[in-house]
């Protein structure tokens, strides 16, 4: 048994939570008449809150935060769009050129000597390898910036 009174933080554990409670607190709330009343004092004010009306605004919250949130708008630049016609356009030229001399390009090749085309592929790879992780990293920030918990 505890030689002084409760401190504020045992009593309200001992009426709101009292599963979590010391026994120690609940012997000495059995015998000490002040402590007691201390905590029929925090059950009163409990009490008193639970029959309170939730909160609620008298305006609708949701509809100013709505309006005041900057709209995405679905438009392109014209850098993209200068991008992706380059980028069909290269396709198409890529795909007339295999489709039309594709058994010829193997010939292409064929007078280029082994450590010329490793030096076009450690170049490409040099290239291709920055871009792949720069598209990486990008990604995962913007992962990060949706992920709130
Ligand atoms: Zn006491």
């Amino acid at each position: 048994m505890k030689a002084s009174h409760l401190s504020d933080q045992e009593i309200q554990r001992y009426v709101f939570a009292t599963a979590d409670c010391e026994q120690a607190i609940i012997t000495h709330l059995q015998t000490c008449d002040h402590c007691r009343n201390r905590a029929k004092t925090y059950e009163l004010i409990e009490a008193s809150l639970q029959n309170e009306p939730a909160p609620a605004f008298d305006f609708d919250l949701a509809a100013l935060v709505m309006n005041e949130l900057p709209t995405q708008e679905e438009k392109f630049s014209i850098i993209e769009v200068l991008a992706y016609s380059a980028g069909f356009v290269g396709l198409g030229a890529l795909s007339i050129v295999i489709y039309f001399f594709g058994r010829d390009l193997l010939v292409l090749f064929s007078g280029v000597s082994n450590i010329a085309i490793y030096m076009i592929l450690c170049i490409v790879g040099m290239i291709f390898l920055p871009l792949c992780w720069e598209v990486y990293q990008s990604y995962q920030r913007r992962i990060r910036m949706l992920d709130f918990s």
